[in-house]
């Protein structure tokens, strides 16, 4: 996106990451399974349009969505790689997806009536969605599946080019359930391959599973965190040795430098008083863009030291005790690297109590992407 960068917050998004995560996976793949780039959710909060181009690049064949609208922001930025819808998408839109050659995927026999009665001006193609234990979206029982298929049948322009399932716990330490729904799974393909004879293509795994069991997962593997640099969960990264990049890192300048006395006190409610002398800096980043409150107390990066986060975060701004005086204009790195030092994306989460793929999706458009 063209803007004017006038406030110094930026992100910036190392693409070459991208390229060598993808590369990563695609060593340990079996030749057959190819990788579709997930680059739902503006690509992880990295930027859907940019990601989705330099995956297609290193060796991604196609790219999955959760929304309609965000297929069509790739499309409308002349992408032209098959993309799959992983939501679900109401029945009226479906003809904007036929026209744009974007897959749905489907799981619910009045939605697929409902779909048949559009004129649709091109073939639609469609990917009927499992539930093997997700508990989410799916079809859940034999019968449905035949009912649905049967259905499927009778409408001549659409058309079932795929079938997949996604798991609860592929990043779990145990893999017993899994396993369960790998089964399951690989008994409704069987079912279905009684009722339907094209030829579909089949996927089953997100980044946990491709990196835990990538000679089993089929067609295509489903990248997504792992695309960005990130460990589906510390058991994936523990256990592992696959070398990932992360991707995203976040960066602002100090606005404002003051020495504050003892007992002074810094932001709303007064919750920090400094205990001697001490520099306090002010970073233009605050919950407004994503850089949540609870971030109080976690750690920047100025000269390549950590500087902690003093008082409560505001709106705009957040304040941090510096070791000593800096100039206005002092680059502050608050996830990634700063000369030896790095904050990584998964000690903000853990801090915040919650996963790395949260973190880039909180800090919103406020601040610009910079791809490097
Ligand atoms: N497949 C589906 C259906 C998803 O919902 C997601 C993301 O949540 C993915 C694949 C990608 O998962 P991951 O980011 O863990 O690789």
């Amino acid at each position: 996106m063209d803007r004017t960068i006038i406030r110094p917050t930026w992100a910036e998004i190392d693409l070459d990451a991208i390229t060598h995560n993808i590369k990563a996976m695609r060593q340990r793949l079996p030749k057959q399974t190819k990788i579709v780039a997930v680059v739902k959710a503006n690509g992880y909060g990295h930027g859907s349009i940019e990601v989705a181009k330099r995956a297609l690049e290193s060796g991604a064949t196609s790219l999955a969505v959760a929304l309609l609208e965000e297929a069509l922001v790739l499309r409308n930025a002349g992408i032209e790689a098959p993309i799959l819808v992983m939501g679900w998408v109401p029945p009226e839109a479906a003809s904007i997806a036929a026209k744009q050659n974007i897959t749905l995927t489907f799981f619910q026999k009045d939605w697929l009536d409902q779909v048949s009665k559009l004129d649709l001006s091109t073939n639609l193609q469609l990917h009927l969605k499992l539930d093997t234990g997700m508990g989410r979206i799916g079809i859940r029982s034999s019968e449905e599946m035949r009912e649905i298929l049967y259905a499927l049948n009778s409408k001549p322009s659409i058309y079932l080019t795929g079938v997949y399932t996604h798991f609860a716990t592929a990043d779990g330490q145990n893999l017993s359930y899994f396993h369960q729904q790998k089964t399951l799974f690989e008994k409704r393909l069987t079912e279905l391959r009684e009722y339907w004879s094209g030829e579909v293509a089949v996927h089953i795994g997100n980044s946990a599973s491709a990196i835990r069991l990538p000679e089993g997962m089929c067609d295509f593997v489903r990248y997504g965190i792992a695309m960005y640099g990130l460990f589906p969960s510390p058991a994936v990264k523990e256990e592992d040795e696959i070398s990932l990049k992360q991707a995203f890192s976040l960066h602002s300048r100090l606005a404002h430098v003051k020495q504050i006395d003892a007992g002074d006190a810094v932001s709303y409610g007064l919750t920090y008083r400094a205990e001697k002398k001490e520099w306090i800096g002010t970073i233009p980043i605050g919950y407004g863009d994503g850089w949540v409150r609870k971030l109080q107390g976690f750690s920047v990066l100025v000269d390549g030291k950590r500087m902690p986060i003093v008082g409560r975060i505001c709106m705009d701004q957040t304040m941090i005790r510096l070791d000593k005086e800096y100039p206005v204009g002092t680059k502050v790195t608050l996830l990634g690297s700063q000369n030896e030092s790095f904050i990584s994306i998964d000690e903000a989460a853990s801090y915040l109590d919650t996963i790395n793929y949260e973190i880039p999706c909180l800090l919103n458009e406020r601040i610009p992407r910079i791809y490097k």
